[in-house]
């Protein structure tokens, strides 16, 4: 089985602010150029058995997708779908919006995102969010990773700070996205003395240097286990990316440098997220 652990939809018209909008302009990023992200959402992560979905709540960086929105996507594919709610701490109503996903919406887990958010992930506002995700066991999967938006501070999205959540939310199982890059060496020193911390792999292959060397550390600290599977679709598919990720040792050539075992590789592909995250299948759901 394959799990997607990591995919959005969102509406770029709709739901991107103007900041966002001129981030993206500045980074060269046409939204355009996704097209459909809902309609095509299906398809391109056709390759997962199971994809997470969800949106993002951030509007100190001009995020505004609407849970519903995401909500209603995964209704359309119940069987293979699994709705995460977007919670941003900086809106006052933030609570009952955590309530509203979670006992109106059914969500299964949480998205959050503090340097999309332009909040510290050790604030008390999260700190609630994270108690009550412990307490009804929903996982949470947050953006630990440096960001193309601008604004806020990098130091919200260092993954070191979780190593407290982890030590304060014994129960609660975290996703820290993208490996913590360019912290590839903190979120493994995390998630490897955190039981119930993880990390995702999305969105990583298509920086071959830097995937290669994050790869290897893994191996060498021996936590590819606490690894899971992810594409960041629309930013790429889930079909490029498990070829990206099993493309990993293309960039070695004849340089003598050691390849990433294919064992590893397969199992952080097959890796069954869904139990490591207490999550059910959406099939027994549905
Ligand atoms: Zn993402």
């Amino acid at each position: 089985m394959i799990v997607d652990v990591h995919t959005h939809v969102f509406r770029p018209k709709a739901d991107f602010g103007p900041r966002l909008v001129a981030d993206l302009e500045r980074c060269g990023v046409d939204p355009a150029s996704w097209g459909d992200v809902c309609a095509r959402h299906r398809e391109s992560t056709a390759a997962a058995d199971v994809a997470v979905v969800f949106g993002i709540q951030a509007a100190a960086t001009g995020w505004q997708v609407p849970n519903e929105l995401v909500a209603a996507h995964v209704r359309s594919e119940p069987e293979r779908m699994i709705f995460f709610g977007s919670i941003d701490p900086g809106q006052p109503d933030h609570r009952e919006e955590l309530e509203r996903c979670h006992r109106d919406l059914g969500c299964q887990g949480i998205k959050l995102a503090p340097i999309y958010q332009g909040v510290h992930p050790l604030d008390p506002r999260y700190a609630g969010i994270y108690a009550y995700a412990e307490k009804h066991g929903l996982p949470i999967l947050i953006h630990m990773a440096t960001t193309f938006s601008s604004g806020t501070p990098l130091e919200f999205a260092r993954p070191a700070h979780m190593d407290q959540v982890a030590i304060d939310h014994p129960e609660l199982k975290l996703v820290l996205a993208h490996l913590g890059h360019p912290w590839e060496g903190e979120t493994i020193a995390v998630i490897r003395r955190n039981p119930n911390v993880f990390a995702d792999l999305s969105a990583l292959y298509y920086r071959p240097w830097q995937f290669y060397n994050s790869m290897r550390l893994l191996c060498e600290y021996h936590a590819e286990h606490k690894v899971l599977f992810g594409s960041d679709f629309p930013f790429t598919t889930t079909e490029d990316s498990l070829r990206g990720v099993r493309n990993v040792n293309a960039i070695l050539a004849s340089s003598g440098l050691p390849p990433v075992p294919a064992e590893v590789i397969e199992g952080i592909i097959h890796r069954d997220a869904l139990a490591l995250l207490g999550l059910k299948h959406p099939k027994e759901r549905a």
